[in-house]
């Protein structure tokens, strides 16, 4: 029987890892734009194989790719018909790549694009989203939901409340994408104290932000609620000029928000230190989202003070010809001409 979310976020940091999408899509498998991850019917496989990699680099869980597999975005791509299996099969292959090493395992619920605030009747039209996705995962077997990339905290407890009825434990997290409110105009903060209130058991923000423009904000909600905190940044290097993924622009003026982003990605060493930050603020699950390659997980595992799976092929550049210390006379003319 493996710990359950509330005992792992008891003994120690947890590391999460996501960004399954933009990973998929750069591998081929899911078309940016719509980004549906119709992959999980199409090629099981290739979902499996990232679950592993990322399970290899010290993941600690599985998070189902149910991200836009939502009856809007379905509708949008003709393949509505197949809201149910993918869903279910989405959770079954993080099942099974869970099972190989006692992580856990999330079902996923994200923002819908169909929510406004301003019209009750979107109320009516998320929750029947919520309901189907998660009454599906709930029926797989999850061990607790992640509901995230929240635009709106009115959305958030829609999840929130799905969630709890179908007695999971919820991590629920915001997409900080505005400087200082949700678009339903809440402090990040004072959204994440208004979910722990209402039952979430892991707050915090995931994706839009890279580590230096997330970390401010993710100070604040550490020091508002009690409960356990969530930070999850993309690997992209942000900063107060361009302070989330969105607004990086190329040297000449292009967006290059979601497919040209390529240039901005931070190192694995970037991402370590961000782990090691995050900890040391006492956030309690550190991951990674949109951009993460494993390599990233990987670091951020062994800046957590764990050796890994992948850890067995972590980077020794003492064996590397032009860096080990007893570099031969033909070598250290080579690296002459590196460092020309
Ligand atoms: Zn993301």
């Amino acid at each position: 029987m493996s710990a359950s979310l509330a005992e792992r976020l008891r003994a120690g940091t947890m590391l999460g890892a996501e960004g399954y999408v933009f990973e998929l899509e750069r591998r081929g498998y899911i078309k940016a734009g719509p980004f549906v991850p119709e992959v999980v019917l199409d090629f099981p496989d290739a979902v499996r194989q990232l679950h592993r990699e990322f399970l290899r680099a010290g993941a600690e869980v599985m998070v189902a790719l149910t991200y836009y597999a939502h009856r809007e975005k379905l509708r949008d791509v003709g393949r509505e018909g197949d809201l149910e299996a993918m869903n279910r099969q989405a959770v079954r292959i993080a099942r099974s790549v869970a099972a190989e090493a006692d992580a856990l395992v999330a079902g996923n619920v994200c923002n819908t694009w169909a929510y406004d605030p301003d019209d009750p009747a979107t109320v009516r039209t998320v929750r029947a989203m919520y309901a189907e996705q998660l009454g599906w995962a709930a029926e797989e077997g999850v061990d607790f939901v992640i509901s995230e990339t929240n635009d709106y905290l009115g959305e958030a407890l829609i999840a929130l409340d799905v969630i709890q009825g179908l007695g999971l434990p919820a991590m629920v997290t915001m997409a900080p994408t505005q400087p200082k409110l949700t678009r339903d105009g809440y402090e990040y903060a004072d959204a994440c104290r208004i979910l722990a209130a209402e039952g979430a058991q892991v707050v915090g923000l995931n994706c839009d932000r890279g580590p230096r423009t997330m970390l401010p904000l993710i100070t604040r909600i550490r020091e508002t609620v009690e409960c356990a905190v969530a930070v999850q940044p993309v690997p992209y290097r942000t900063d107060a000029i361009a302070p989330t993924m969105e607004t990086l622009r190329s040297p000449d003026g292009e967006r290059a928000f979601p497919i040209a982003l390529d240039s901005f990605t931070c190192t694995r060493f970037d991402m370590a230190q961000f782990a090691a930050q995050a900890r040391d603020l006492g956030v309690n699950y550190v991951g990674i989202c949109c951009g993460a390659g494993p390599h990233h997980v990987r670091a951020m595992a062994e800046a957590l003070g764990r050796e890994v799976p992948a850890s067995k092929y972590s980077p020794s550049m003492d064996l590397h010809p032009m860096f080990r210390a007893d570099v031969s006379a033909k070598d250290a003319a080579f690296l002459h001409s590196w460092n020309a």
